[in-house]
Formats: C-alpha cells, sequence, structure tokens
C-alpha cells in the first residue's frame, strides 16, 4: 500500500500542470497516477496543438480568460523548457456574408478579450497573407501559435518530478472509494491511500466521479478527430494556419489547416461519434462503451435536434468518405487535391454531455471537500492548462 498526501489521477497536460503547481507552491507530497507507460497518451497528445489566444470565447468567460493568459504563459513556458513552439498565426476565413458578420463578431470578441487582430476584406487581401486560402473576407491573429504538445507534457512531467512529485505509469486506477479521511485508490499495481483527490483522467474523468457519486448528471461522449497530413511537396497550400469561421452553437471549430510546430501541415479534425473511448480508427469498436453512450438519455435527446442530426451524420461521412472530407477542405483551399492529402492520427475529444442532451462547452471542474474532480478540460483545454492548473492546485492546497 502507498500513502502520498495528494493523488493526480490522469497524466496528461491538466493532471501533470496541476501537480506542478502543487509542488511549487507547497509541501505536500504528490503522486500522479497514470495508466499508460506513455505519458499524452490520448488527448493531450493527440490534438492540434494550437494555442488559441481567446478571439473565440464570450468575453468575461473563463475560457476567453484563460486562453489569453494561457498562451501568453505556454509560449514564455516552451521558450524555457526548449519545447517547439512557432507563432504562425491563425486566419480565419468567411465564405458567406453571414459568416463575413460572425467574423466581426469575432472582432469585437477579440477587441474585448486584449486579442490582437486584423481584417481582410478582400479575397486579394486573402491571397496575399495565404496564397491558396479563398475567402470573402477574413480575421487574421497574429499570436495563434503551433506547440509540440507531447514534448510539452514531457516538459512538465519532467519539472513536476524534479519538484518532488512521483509520477507512476502503468498504474490505473480501478476504483476510488472514500476512507476515514481521504480516498482509498485500487490501482493495477496496488492500493493508494491519500487525503486528497484530483481527477484529471480526461475520457474517463466522468467513470471515477460517478464511483464517489459526482457528476452524475453528465457523461463523457468521445468524439473522434481525425486528420489528413498534406504530402511535404504540397505543404505550400497553407503557410501558417486556416481556419472556418466557426458555429458559436457547435464546440468543435470544423475542419481546418494547422502548420504543426515541425512544420507539417494538417488538415483536421472532423468530429465524429466514436465506437468506445478510446477508438482511434474508425474500425474499432468498444461494445460495452458503445452502449452505454447510446442508452445515455442526455446523448439521445441531443440526437433529438434536427441540427445535431444533420451536423453527426455530415461528420459520420467526412469519417467514411476521404471524398467527403476533401470536399470541407477545398472549401478554404480550393487547390487541395484528394491525393495531397494521406491519413494521419485521430484525438478522440472527452465531450461532456449533460443529462438533459447539451455539450456543456465551458470547462467543468467539480469541488468537494477533499477533491477536484476536472469533468470538462474541453477545448482549448491544452492551451489552458498551466491556468487550469495552477486554479486547481491552489484549491486543493486550500483544502489541507
Ligand atoms: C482532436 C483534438 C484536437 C484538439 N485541439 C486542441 C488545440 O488545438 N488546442 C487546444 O488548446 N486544445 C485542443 N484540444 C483539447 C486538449 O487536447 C484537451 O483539452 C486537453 O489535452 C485535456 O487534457 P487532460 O489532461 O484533461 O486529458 P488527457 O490528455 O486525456 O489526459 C487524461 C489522462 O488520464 C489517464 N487516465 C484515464 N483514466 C485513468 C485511470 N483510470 N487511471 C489512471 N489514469 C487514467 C489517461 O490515460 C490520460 O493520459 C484538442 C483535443 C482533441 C481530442
Amino acid at each position: 500500500m502507498m500513502r502520498h498526501d495528494v493523488a493526480v489521477v490522469g497524466g496528461g497536460c491538466v493532471g501533470l500542470s496541476v501537480a506542478k503547481h502543487l509542488a511549487e507552491s507547497t509541501d505536500l507530497d504528490v503522486a500522479v497516477l497514470e495508466k499508460e507507460h506513455h505519458l499524452a497518451s490520448h488527448q493531450s497528445g493527440r490534438n492540434s496543438g494550437v494555442l488559441h489566444p481567446g478571439f473565440n470565447y464570450e468575453p468575461g468567460s473563463t475560457k476567453a480568460r484563460f486562453a489569453a493568459e494561457g498562451t501568453a504563459r505556454m509560449k514564455e513556458y516552451c521558450a524555457e523548457h526548449d519545447v517547439s513552439c512557432e507563432e504562425w498565426g491563425v486566419l480565419v476565413v468567411a465564405k458567406s456574408d453571414s459568416e463575413e458578420r460572425r467574423l466581426h463578431e469575432l472582432a469585437d470578441q477579440a477587441e474585448s478579450n486584449g486579442v490582437a487582430y486584423e481584417l481582410f476584406d478582400s479575397p486579394a487581401a486573402i491571397r496575399e497573407h495565404e496564397p491558396y486560402a479563398e475567402g470573402q473576407a477574413a480575421l487574421y491573429a497574429p499570436e495563434a501559435a503551433s506547440v509540440d504538445s507531447e514534448q510539452y507534457v514531457y516538459a512538465l512531467a519532467k519539472e513536476a518530478r524534479k519538484l518532488g512529485v512521483t509520477v507512476y505509469t502503468g498504474y490505473e486506477v480501478e476504483s476510488i472509494e472514500h476512507a476515514t479521511e481521504g480516498y482509498r485508490l485500487d490501482t493495477s499495481n496496488g492500493r493508494f491511500d491519500v487525503s486528497l483527490l484530483v481527477n484529471a483522467a480526461g475520457l474517463h474523468a466522468d467513470t471515477l466521479a460517478h464511483q464517489v457519486g459526482v457528476g452524475e448528471g453528465y457523461q463523457v461522449v468521445p468524439f473522434r478527430g481525425e486528420y489528413y497530413e498534406v504530402r511535404p511537396e504540397r505543404a505550400e497550400l497553407c503557410e501558417t494556419m486556416i481556419y472556418p469561421t466557426p458555429d458559436p452553437e457547435l464546440p468543435f471549430l470544423g475542419v481546418h489547416y494547422t502548420r504543426r510546430a515541425d512544420g507539417k501541415v494538417i488538415v483536421g479534425p472532423n468530429a465524429v461519434l466514436a465506437f468506445g473511448r478510446e477508438a482511434y480508427e474508425n474500425t474499432d469498436l468498444n461494445p460495452g462503451e458503445l452502449f452505454e453512450t447510446l442508452t445515455f438519455g442526455g446523448f439521445r435527446r441531443l440526437l433529438a435536434s434536427k441540427k445535431m442530426l444533420g451536423v453527426a451524420w455530415d461528420e459520420l461521412n467526412k469519417s467514411y468518405r476521404k471524398a467527403m472530407f476533401v470536399a470541407a477542405a477545398q472549401r478554404l483551399v480550393p487547390d487541395v487535391r484528394a491525393d495531397d492529402l494521406h491519413k494521419s492520427y485521430a484525438g478522440i475529444r472527452a465531450q461532456l454531455v449533460s443529462e438533459e442532451g447539451e455539450l456543456v462547452k465551458d470547462p467543468l471542474f467539480v469541488e468537494r471537500d477533499d477533491a477536484v474532480h476536472v469533468l470538462n478540460a474541453v477545448s482549448p483545454g491544452l492551451t489552458c492548462s498551466l491556468p487550469f492548473g495552477e486554479h486547481i492546485a491552489e484549491t486543493i492546497a486550500a483544502k489541507r
């Protein structure tokens, strides 16, 4: 049996940021329990790696504050810890009058959130910036950047270990229960007794929270995001990052182009229901987890909306029919051809859905006397991970 003051379940960017901040600011004995042998095996290592500076988020919202602060802090962190980070900037393209109106709202949000931006009001102005992008107007946000998210997670782990944190990899938390004082965690490698708990288990955070009676009105619904990579010989099709104008009703940004920190250009992700929380291929199926999703009232209510059903059908098509994916990519860059794109990796978003059938769009951290459960570390969770981790560490430290 192992004993620590605090157990942080989950070795993604959120869990490791919490551990680092706890070790920096307290003398608590902190352990991180990660089920995989490699850190960043799930969301934190399988994403677009974009630092979103915050023009997308409603002024005054948690996301707006954390994204702006997170972007600035992450750039400093990457410079200090030798993590690849390239400040390419992002171009958000409008293809219709309604999208152009939405672009102006984004510009207002950027203004309120203190995010730098420029508006381009003609196809020629857009092409001056991105020669292959097509649209009638665009917003350019120069502060957006690409980071190597896996390198970043490993840098956090290295720092946390130096500060005294024990990082246990290959330790899956199988059950959590209240003990006389604190919690008893049964893992694949033995029992842990701890006084304080941080549940940052990403795609499985709801399952663990439910074991101690937390967050029962919510369930994680896994949405896979698939990427294609542009052949290196055609990488000039996107010099920086090209995004569509986002639909404010959807939590996903739509298929876009990202020049990663290593210079590769990826296109995606789509957002298709995954038939399992770690079903990374569109042929993967976890019957138990799929059953859990399909029988969840919140999921059925979500699909009762005509709009969501239409979106779900389109996204499913993009997963199984490359031509549909290519068509979405051509909307932004008409010159891209099917043979310019080859299948790359996929990530799965832990999208929290409420019993009422709502996609939870804001971060959700549920506090108990001796615990914090990170139920929704939704995108831009990577961008926000330093301020998220600091905030959760302060909350936990106040409970000792
Ligand atoms: C396709 C995609 C694209 C994205 N793009 C961006 C982007 O460009 N910019 C941005 O800011 N954000 C982006 N995000 C969001 C961002 O990646 C997440 O918000 C962030 O990584 C969440 O981190 P996490 O630590 O909470 O979760 P995770 O990285 O999933 O970490 C949770 C960890 O818990 C472990 N775990 C789970 N269950 C157990 C258990 N029982 N016992 C022990 N360990 C357990 C898992 O193995 C995992 O390592 C994207 C996400 C996806 C999926």
